[in-house]
């Protein structure tokens, strides 16, 4: 190998040391703990912007973006400053308050399948809600998911899931009980002929389909002309609900989400990340006559002490605010740059390498073929990524430490940044 650049990390592995004595694996979300490549994770002192300054003083451009949240980059003014003159007047009440119905508002008024907006803490929670409610609603068991695909890490959505299960080789997770996992169907990504046959052999008992429509926990993989409509059709023909799952997708490739940018409309939408503005939150929407079937206003339960909370959701709702059209632009600007830069590199250097790419959403896999679904994206070098990841920060920039995930261009990704991480890449290429 080459000559990559040497990083001091003494305080980070100290930070390790001492955090695996007291949290599980050392961290709060297992990808964060490097396993799958072998390294210390990084420990945050603080980011601004495009920037992430880690505590033995080292910086990176950020492409992790809080793994996607952090859509106007790290600490935005306007967002923290409605942070901080929130947080002033109180954190929680556990009463409604006028900031929730504002933000609902907004939501409606941008994401095209929502009429009406239960807002939640996390995506793991927008999913698991919108899949009883389309159980309840429907008076059916068994859902339809694919393969690679990660809905969070409810016992129903936790089958042949992506994410860090796929990035741990753990896709069936133990703890599930057979009984629910007998209820999850799960086809592969991008393939109609499936979900066709599937609802032949059990289509009056499927709930729901629930889908990423662009997949973004097995890399970046786009939705084939026609899958999306397919779903559409299907569902509608068995009386089936069909869930987007948009926490990663949801105002990230379009101001309208991918619904508005691949104008298929389903009837349930889960949303996160985003929408929390770096605070969590998530969602889920929908129809009216299929939101209303949910307590207080119909049976199906679901609640939460801290929902709707004014700081997450000014937060939130300030973040939004800031996504105009031109900063969709930019995104597909910057990253369609990055993309381009990528490619360039990889062909000069002779590495086999697909980059697959929706709006701000990028993913270099170590692949000569075309990544259509989980089987193909498993076809990546995974070995060479784990290298050129160790390699890439090294040279200053920080992607998720998976081939599974994706690259998240930020809003304030400057042309600097976008050049700077196309000669990292390029150096970290060489060095392999
Ligand atoms: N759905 C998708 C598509 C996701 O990408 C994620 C998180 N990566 C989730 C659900 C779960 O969200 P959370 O981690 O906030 O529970």
């Amino acid at each position: 190998s080459g000559n990559s650049k040497v990083r001091n990390d003494e305080r980070s592995k100290a930070a390790f040391e001492e955090a695996k004595k007291y949290l599980p694996g050392g961290v709060n979300s297992p990808v964060r703990a490097f396993k799958s490549v072998g390294l210390t994770p990084i420990y945050a002192d603080h980011a601004q912007g495009s920037k992430v300054y880690d505590i033995d003083g080292n910086s990176f451009i950020d492409y992790v973006c809080s793994w996607g949240p952090l859509i106007m980059g790290h600490a935005h003014p306007e967002v923290i400053g409605a942070i901080q003159e929130t947080a002033a007047k109180g954190t929680s009440f556990g009463m409604p308050t006028e900031i929730e119905t504002q933000m609902a508002k907004l939501v409606v008024e941008r994401v095209p399948s929502i009429d009406i907006v239960r807002m939640v803490n996390s995506g793991t929670e927008a999913t698991m809600s919108a899949i009883r409610l389309a159980r309840g609603y429907t008076g059916r068991s068994k859902i339809l998911k694919f393969e690679g695909s990660y809905h969070g890490h409810a016992d129903s959505l936790l089958i042949k899931a992506g994410s860090g299960v796929a990035t741990l080789g753990l896709p069936d997770s133990p703890g599930v009980p057979e009984g629910v996992a007998a209820n999850t169907i799960t086809v592969p990504y991008n393939d109609l002929e499936s979900v066709k046959l599937a609802f032949e052999r059990f289509g009056e008992e499927i709930a729901g389909v629930i889908v990423e429509p662009v997949a973004g926990n097995m890399g970046v993989v786009p939705p084939l002309p026609g899958f999306l409509e397919g779903l559409r059709k299907l569902t509608t023909d068995y009386g089936s609900v069909l869930i987007f799952d948009e926490v990663m997708t949801g105002f990230r490739v379009h101001l309208n989400s991918a619904q508005g940018r691949f104008n298929v409309t389903p009837d349930l939408t889960c949303l996160g990340k985003v929408i929390g503005g770096g605070l969590p939150v998530g969602a889920y929407g929908g129809k009216r006559e299929i939101m209303e079937r949910i307590a207080p206003s119909g049976p199906i339960y679901q609640a939460g002490t801290l929902s709707g909370n004014p700081l997450a959701m000014v937060a939130g709702y300030t973040t939004l605010k800031l996504l105009t059209p031109e900063v969709y632009d930019h995104l597909e600007k910057q990253a369609a740059k990055l993309q381009a830069g990528f490619e360039k590199n990889a062909r000069e250097l002779g590495i086999p390498c697909t980059i697959n790419r929706v709006g701000s959403m990028v993913c270099p896999f170590f692949t000569s073929s075309k990544v259509i679904n989980y089987e193909t994206a498993k076809s990546s070098d995974l070995k060479l990524f784990t290298r050129y990841f160790a390699a890439l920060i090294n040279e200053g920039v920080s992607v998720a430490p998976s081939q599974f995930e994706g690259m998240f261009v930020s809003g304030v990704h400057s042309d600097e940044d976008i050049e700077a991480t196309i000669e990292a890449n390029y150096n970290a290429l060489k060095s392999l």
